[in-house]
């Protein structure tokens, strides 16, 4: 089936002219059609545009251009803008919002020749672990349509893992790409901060985040963050750093690779298969020739508190546009507080305001210096942790969450429990650094589990070149859902 291919797969087959852009297309949407119903990845499904420009792709390639993603469908998570198409960021406020100008990261995309297939769901403004907090209903998992695709670019795994793109574009800010990637069986990579242009993406935490890439392996995610990695004039904290080769990166040679497994990654309360699952691939890096290691991050403990000061004192900033006068629906109410007000009030969802108040609260008179000044402060030495580290060893190897994909309704209630998932996630967001993930195993009910595995600040080629060599050793990332 055209939809099994991997995206370098299919990048050959196209190549070689042995499939149409226009087929590999139609076979995406077909499958998008079938299993939409039972799992709602998307929240828009742009059929139209798609086949126009697989058409415009097979054109291109009639013309002898060879463009690295001419004719690959890919999906896009509906927090980064598109030109002339509906973008919502899952939340309400955003309903029927129709940008004028397209997020560079997706542009870059497009230039390149790929073809969209639609907006993926996503927590209301990428605030959430499992997509439950979408305005629009919550994305079920592939693996298991009882449980969560993780979050909050569950929209964007899930339609990976399920065969209903050949990649994705997502964001993370705390654990966003690689909690769901790690949820859904697929691969996924945060870039450092400043790798990759948020120019388009609709804020939640400037500071934190990053655009990232899904893909069914290593190989796929070098591709995809070749395509959009790179300085942007229209974004300053774009680092004006050419980006490298990633794909030339991947020689499947990682001996003396140094890789650190930190002491604080495996906690009780974990879920026995992940840890499991977790050693025994990294006892597949030292059998590859990697020098492993144990490390210390000492101020893990304080990752999550520190996120939930400064992510919200952001988002309640970034969030103060969304008024009802300049984007989305209005409550109008005559005077323009009372319309604010009511706008806010019926249009965002709960997640949403218990940010907003956080971050109000952490930012104000008074508590500024005790919370915010405070929570940077130890953000700094969570940062100068893994410089420590980064002095002794490459890659640092751990979990990617302490479980796998929960139920539906299970933590909803419970906003610390949620918050808890992306433990292992937060710190690599608050230090600016990579982090990927790669499925490793599965725990006794069939459910994916995800090895982590962290690189210092714009050493994505290393990061990418030991995830590819663990899946040269491995199957696991070939393994599909049962649909
Ligand atoms: N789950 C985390 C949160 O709710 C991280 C979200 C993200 O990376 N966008 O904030």
């Amino acid at each position: 089936m055209l939809t099994d291919l991997t995206l370098s797969e299919a990048q050959a087959q196209l190549h070689a002219g042995a499939i149409t852009a226009v087929a590999l297309a139609q076979a995406h949407l077909e499958r998008i059609r079938a299993l939409e119903p039972d799992l709602h990845a998307y929240l828009t499904v742009t059929e139209d545009l798609a086949l126009q420009a697989a058409e415009d792709a097979d054109r291109r390639r009639a013309n002898s251009d060879d463009s690295p993603l001419l004719g690959i469908p890919l999906a896009i998570k509906d927090v980064l803008m598109t030109r002339g198409v509906p973008t919502t960021a899952g939340s309400r406020i955003l309903e029927g919002f129709v940008p004028p100008y397209t997020a560079t990261a997706v542009q870059r995309l497009l230039d390149a020749g790929a073809v969209m297939l639609g907006k993926t769901n996503t927590d209301e403004f990428a605030m959430g672990s499992s997509t439950e907090n979408s305005g629009y209903g919550p994305t079920r998992n592939p693996w298991d349509v009882t449980r969560v695709p993780g979050g909050s670019s569950g929209g964007s795994a899930a339609a990976v893992a399920a065969r209903m793109a050949l990649g994705a574009l997502g964001t993370d800010t705390g654990g966003s790409v690689r909690q769901p990637a790690s949820f859904c069986g697929v691969c996924a990579l945060k870039p450092s901060y400043g790798r990759v242009s948020r120019y388009g993406l609709i804020a939640f935490a400037s500071s934190l985040d990053q655009v990232g890439v899904f893909g069914r392996s290593a190989a796929d995610l070098a591709v995809l963050l070749g395509a959009i990695a790179g300085h942007d004039p229209r974004d300053s904290t774009s680092m004006a750093l050419p980006a490298p080769d990633y794909t030339a990166a991947l020689t499947g040679d990682i001996r003396g690779l140094r890789v650190g497994v930190p002491r604080e990654y495996f906690v009780e309360g974990m879920q026995p298969e992940v840890e499991e699952a977790v050693r025994a691939a990294i006892d597949q890096l030292a059998a590859l020739g990697a020098e492993v290691r144990a490390i210390s991050l000492p101020h893990t403990e304080y990752a999550l508190p520190v996120y939930y000061l400064i992510a919200p004192s952001e988002a309640s900033a970034n969030l103060a546009r969304f008024d009802g006068v300049r984007y989305g629906p209005r409550d109008a109410q005559g005077a323009l507080w009372s319309t604010y007000k009511a706008t806010r009030g019926r249009s965002f969802g709960p997640e949403v305001k218990r940010r907003i108040m956080l971050g109000t609260y952490a930012l104000s008179a008074g508590y500024y210096d005790a919370y915010y000044l405070k929570a940077q402060k130890v953000r700094t030495l969570i940062k100068q942790d893994f410089d420590r580290a980064f002095a002794e060893v490459d890659v640092i190897a751990a979990p990617t969450t302490p479980t796998t994909a929960f139920r539906i309704g299970e933590k909803a209630d419970d906003p610390l429990a949620m918050y808890l998932s992306d433990v292992f996630t937060l710190s690599a967001s608050l230090a600016g650094i990579v982090g990927a993930t790669v499925p490793c195993g599965f725990d006794g009910g069939g459910l994916p589990i995800g090895l982590q595995i962290i690189g210092p600040a714009f050493d994505e080629p290393t990061v990418l070149r030991a995830a590819d060599a663990y899946q040269r050793a491995t199957a696991w990332h070939t393994r599909r859902p049962p649909l």
